[in-house]
């Protein structure tokens, strides 16, 4: 009998990880590149922490966005939700590919006339639209969409006063199974109160009902949502026509759409559970094509869709400041992101990733952001190695949000970054500084000695 050959015996560390409970890896990723550009040469030059957006992910998304409903019906509009995310570069970058503004204050209406977007392709939502914002809406020829009677009754007076027409849509909100339904904004389909509405709106002599809006809810992962909500709007639609002959020209149903985030609590990750812009689009396409609405008039579909076009674009880039025991046991890595940075945390379990590879070994890890608050909690129990301080870590899909949403509490926001489709780096947002801060305040004179 041939002797075997004999090897001699390794010990391989296994690197697989222990799957969790649901069978998922947890070996955790490391991202050590933004589009090609180098973590480490990034936080050199511009220092820690500090934001990162991918223009080209962002036109990637549109596209496929755009793509999903344009080749489902004839006649589509995108409208860049501005509180999702309203720098300037981002919102210009929407604007180039084709997008209108979707605004919800005068400041952000501002900012839209400021990065190029005319009047006429402004949608006016929100509830709080003062006296000088709905007289220039009006003189703009924008899109104000009724939120309340009072509203309506004010607007109502100013464009008579102004002996203008104002172009309205009237917000509408609607049960699609969708619960809580979020019923404080617009007027209620199924009690008859839009339908009231409506009727005052048609017979006003300085109103001209241009659309119907509905804005459900946000990260809505039930696409049958959509499909109910687009054959009640259209229904809606072909009552106005068959009553007034009026067609409205369009039918805006808002945003939502799920982002690929992970919610809190939710068993499997947002990447793998949340529906594609083709799920949403044929749903709500089918349900417009199905409808009564005449062929030969079809309105024109907004969608206002905001945290699924941007989120993925978003990085934010910051380094570990600590590593603690707990009294349990527990690991603690202290970061220099907190939730004043990273508002999306209070619901999304963000991944936090490591830039390059430490070690195969991960630990049930808390990772806390800077701030001496309680509730300053970056991810509450993470499977995640051991790194020190002035490591870099990474947290990607933020660019929903955190960047509207942040807070100045305790420090200055940092800067943010744009990288272009070229893989040159911008400076978008300057870092804030303490003089910019202290400028806005006065201390009374018995104060000053
Ligand atoms: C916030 C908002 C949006 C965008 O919502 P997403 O869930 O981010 O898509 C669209 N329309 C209106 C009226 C909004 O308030």
């Amino acid at each position: 009998m041939k002797k075997l050959d004999y090897e001699r015996p390794i010990i391989n560390k296994v690197n697989a990880g222990m799957p969790d409970k649901f069978g998922m890896g947890t070996r955790v990723p490391i991202i050590s590149h933004i589009e090609e550009l180098a973590i480490k040469d990034i936080m050199a030059q511009y220092g820690s922490p500090l934001y990162v957006i991918s223009e080209s992910c962002i036109r990637k998304t549109y596209r496929q966005a755009q793509r999903a409903f344009a080749s489902r019906y004839p006649r589509v509009q995108f409208a860049w939700s501005y509180k999702t995310n309203y720098l300037n570069a981002v919102c210009k970058i929407f604007h180039s590919e084709g997008a209108w503004a979707e605004v919800v204050s005068g400041f952000e209406y501002s900012k839209a006339i400021e990065n190029g977007i005319s009047g006429d392709q402004i949608i006016f939502n929100g509830p709080e639209k003062s006296k000088e914002d709905l007289e220039r809406a009006i003189n703009d020829g924008a899109m104000i969409h009724l939120d309340s009677l009072d509203e309506f009754y004010f607007l109502g007076e100013l464009a008579h006063k102004l002996n203008k027409t104002a172009k309205v849509a009237l917000r509408i909100n609607l049960d699609a199974g969708i619960y809580p339904q979020w019923d404080r904004f617009g007027f209620n389909l199924e009690n008859g109160e839009a339908w009231h509405v409506l009727n005052r709106v048609m017979i006003h002599d300085s109103m001209e009902l241009l659309g119907l809006h509905t804005h459900m809810g946000t990260y809505i992962t039930a696409v049958s949502a959509y499909a109910i909500a687009a054959k009640k709007m259209a229904d809606l639609a072909i009552r106005l026509f068959r009553k007034f002959n009026h067609s409205v020209k369009y039918l805006d149903l808002g945003g939502g759409f799920a982002s690929k985030n992970t919610l809190k609590g939710a068993y499997l990750p947002g990447s793998d559970t949340c529906p594609s812009f083709d799920d949403y689009a044929e749903v709500i396409t089918s349900a417009l094509l199905a409808s009564e609405l005449p062929p030969d008039r079809l309105p024109l579909l907004i969608l206002e869709s905001g945290r699924a076009l941007v989120d993925d674009a978003g990085f934010m880039l910051g380094s570990v400041l600590a590593n603690k025991r707990l009294v349990d046991g527990r690991r603690a890595t202290v970061i220099d992101i907190g939730v004043n940075m990273l508002f999306t945390s209070f619901w999304y379990e963000h991944d936090v990733l490591p830039t390059q590879m430490k070690s195969d070994q991960t630990e049930n890890t808390t990772i806390y952001g800077p701030l001496c608050m309680n509730i300053d909690v970056i991810r509450e129990a993470v499977q995640f190695p051991l790194l020190q301080r002035g490591d870099a870590v990474v947290i990607p899909r933020i660019g929903a949000y955190n960047m509207t949403q942040w807070m100045q509490f305790i420090k200055l926001r940092p800067p943010v970054l744009l990288i272009d489709e070229d893989r040159n780096l911008h400076l978008i947002r300057k870092k804030e500084t303490y003089e910019q801060f202290n400028n806005m305040e006065d201390v009374p004179e018995h104060l000053k000695t």
